[in-house]
């Protein structure tokens, strides 16, 4: 049994298959994907998605990267809408949200706004928020630290092992997916491969971050085992010691995973 702690199935890339993407998913033994929300448009449909895919989970934030177009009563929208989902099995956090350094132009102070108002969310809510960090790990953390937020994940994890550990002792988890499968991608190898178990979640964050053997075409989370095998073979543990662990870290990461078997 896999996790996928962070899936865009509502992507557009997948349009023309998304049942049987899910469907493959779940026969390849994932049986937990994640589903983020990106923005207010999108927040009913990772809802309904999450409702009619077996397994499927939602969280709802708005992303960094749609923050120039975000207004600010969506946050009003995104409370409401937290409010409502208190009560949904399948909803799980605040996410995605985060700080992007990485791509140019976004307003800095808008992102921090954001992220800092969620947050705040997430702190009074109780939920865990599920981060974006790209460039961005020192102001992620002071912005967790800031507002009291103890539970979650840092997806897509690429830091130093001193920001891992950092990360780790706020009470997050790190994420973790394709990236590991690059041979040449040192750092994050070394830091999947030294972590504590406990603190590693895997992911493929598809359509994006798509393994080697798929590279530059379209990630899928049916690609949750073989990239998991690829970090047990780092590890020197079994596929299947692997597959507990993070399954058991990601309903760490995420409690509310716990509330519902359906
Ligand atoms: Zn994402």
């Amino acid at each position: 049994m896999w996790t996928d702690t962070h899936c865009h199935l509502d992507a557009a890339e997948f349009d023309a298959d998304r049942d049987a993407v899910a469907s493959a998913a779940h026969a390849a033994g994932v049986s937990r994907i994640v589903i983020p929300a990106v923005a207010r448009e999108n927040f009913s449909t990772v809802r309904a998605l999450a409702h009619r895919t077996p397994g499927a989970r939602y969280a709802l934030g708005i992303h960094p990267l749609y923050t120039p177009k975000a207004r600010d009563d969506d946050l009003d929208v995104l409370r409401r809408e937290i409010e409502a989902s208190l009560d949904d099995p399948r909803f799980v956090g605040i996410g995605e949200i985060g700080l992007d350094y990485f791509v140019p132009g976004l307003d800095e102070a808008r992102q921090q706004h954001f992220y800092d108002a969620q947050l705040r969310l997430a702190r009074e809510f109780g939920l865990p928020a599920i981060c974006h960090v790209r460039k961005s790990q020192d102001q992620v953390l002071k912005g967790l630290r800031r507002n009291g937020v103890t539970s979650g994940i840092a997806h897509a994890f690429n830091g130093s092992f001193q920001q891992a550990r950092a990360f780790v002792d706020q009470g997050m988890h790190l994420g973790f997916g394709g990236n590991l499968t690059f041979e040449r991608a040192l750092q994050i190898r070394r830091l999947a491969q030294q972590l504590p178990l406990e603190a590693i979640v895997l992911e493929t964050d598809a359509p994006d971050i798509p393994p080697a053997w798929l590279y530059r075409e379209r990630n899928t989370p049916d690609q949750v085992p073989r990239i998991g095998t690829v970090l047990a073979g780092l590890r020197g543990v079994s596929p299947e010691e692997l597959a507990l662990g993070t399954t058991a870290n990601a309903a760490a990461a995420l409690p509310r995973l716990a509330l519902s078997s359906a």
